[in-house]
């Protein structure tokens, strides 16, 4: 994977003498941007019915967050993400954490890292709002002597979801998936931004940059090697007023912004005003029914300190999100309307949320931005590489 800092990681293939074509299908194959298909789920009783088709699979849903007080703390919401991984090692053996983590050689980045204790769990809590790939160390799961957790962004969990179909040892040793509500990662260049506006002038000097968590939802923190010069900016400017618009063109046509491939996912109660100094707090979804089971027994061992809540609270916490996939339908009809390809969703339905939750002014420009976006970067014209 290689990071294209005005869009995102992306892969390449290398081609040698002993392999002059590398053969991309398998590939392309798992890639949640070529696809994502939900069965149908209105024969499962279980399943929340009136919030399915805009929220996925919901069997159950709770507020709260990690009981481990430097967990909660340090996490992005409740560090509730964080929670159950070290529970998963700690008291249902399992063998490792397949996550991401500031890269210590370069900490405005991200590196797929492996935790197999709760200390570096913590090191790794909090969301970094930059690309990550934490699938291309899926061979790590694979070869594992036992049960492992990954948790990533809601692309991230449909892909290894994906590949386990055809990987049986994968299919084998990952045993739950932990996905966090997502609006879009920011490319490279959204930090490197973020960063120059707050005084940073050499970003090889960097020892850490956290986005948020110590708090919540904490501040964009970043720190010079020796640890001396602090350089900081609320959550509502690092991300409402920088990274979110380096958002890459494929969140753009992302229908899935919580995680409704994985057993649990984890996002912000955004439908309450946080208090000042508040203990940071997470909504934690039960999509499977192993994933609602792990849920409830790590409340019961007192992993999880959550209550269960109604889950109305979570078209409450996100209602962006119900344009958001709105205008995703319009940006996939312009997209294909200038003749590159788009991702094809089969049970996650959109058209309708185009209708009622995208104003009108918006509707064209969610059809006519995309294809004039396609045609300027030459999109159209890049399909063939795909193929
Ligand atoms: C790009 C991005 C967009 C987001 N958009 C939304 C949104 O629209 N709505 C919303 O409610 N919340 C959003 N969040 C925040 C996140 O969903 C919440 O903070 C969530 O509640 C997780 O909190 P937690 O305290 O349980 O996680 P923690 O316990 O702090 O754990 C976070 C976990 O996520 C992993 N991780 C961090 N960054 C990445 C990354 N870039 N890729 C893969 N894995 C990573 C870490 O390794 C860690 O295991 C976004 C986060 C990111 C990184």
């Amino acid at each position: 994977m290689v990071d294209v800092p005005d869009e995102g990681l992306r892969p390449v293939t290398v081609e040698d003498a002993r392999r002059p074509k590398v053969d991309t299908s398998r590939a392309l194959k798992v890639c949640p941007g070529i696809g994502l298909e939900h069965p149908d789920f209105t024969r499962q009783a279980s399943i929340e019915k009136d919030l399915v088709s805009a929220w996925g699979p919901i069997l159950s849903m709770w507020e709260g967050g990690a009981s481990d007080e430097q967990l909660r703390f340090a996490g992005s919401s409740g560090g509730a993400a964080s929670a159950l991984a070290v529970y998963a090692l700690e008291r249902l053996e399992f063998r490792l954490v397949l996550h991401v983590g500031a890269d210590p050689d370069a900490p405005y980045t991200n590196r797929t890292v492996v935790s197999k204790t709760r200390d570096e769990v913590l090191m790794r809590t909090g969301s970094r709002y930059a690309p990550a790939s934490p699938c291309e160390l899926l061979n790590v799961i694979e070869d594992a002597e036992g049960p492992c957790l990954f948790i990533g962004k809601p692309c991230d969990v449909a892909a290894a979801q994906k590949a386990r179909r055809h990987r049986p040892n994968l299919d084998r040793n990952l045993a739950l998936t932990v996905a966090f509500f997502c609006a879009g990662t920011p490319s490279t260049n959204g930090t490197l931004e973020l960063l120059k506006s707050l005084g940073v002038s050499d970003v090889d000097d960097l020892g850490e940059v956290r986005y948020r968590g110590n708090g919540w939802p904490g501040d964009f923190v970043a720190k010079d090697r020796q640890g001396e010069t602090a350089y900081s900016c609320s959550y509502d400017r690092s991300w409402g007023e920088v990274l979110s618009k380096h958002v890459q063109w494929r969140c753009k046509l992302c229908l899935d912004h919580t995680g409704e491939f994985a057993d649990i996912a984890v996002g912000d109660p955004w439908y309450r005003p946080i208090q000042k100094g508040e203990m940071g707090s997470s909504l934690i979804v039960a999509r499977t029914d192993f994933g609602k089971r792990c849920v409830e027994t790590a409340i019961k061992d007192g992993a999880l300190t959550a209550l269960r809540v109604d889950p109305d609270l979570l078209p409450r916490s996100q209602p962006n999100l119900l344009r958001t996939r709105g205008e995703v339908w319009g940006r996939l009809l312009g997209t294909r309307l200038s003749g590159a390809l788009a991702p094809t969703y089969r049970g996650l339905p959109s058209f309708g949320l185009w209708l009622s939750e995208v104003p009108v002014s918006r509707k064209l420009r969610s059809v006519l931005g995309a294809m004039r976006r396609c045609f300027r970067q030459r999109i159209a014209f890049k399909r063939a590489n795909l193929r």
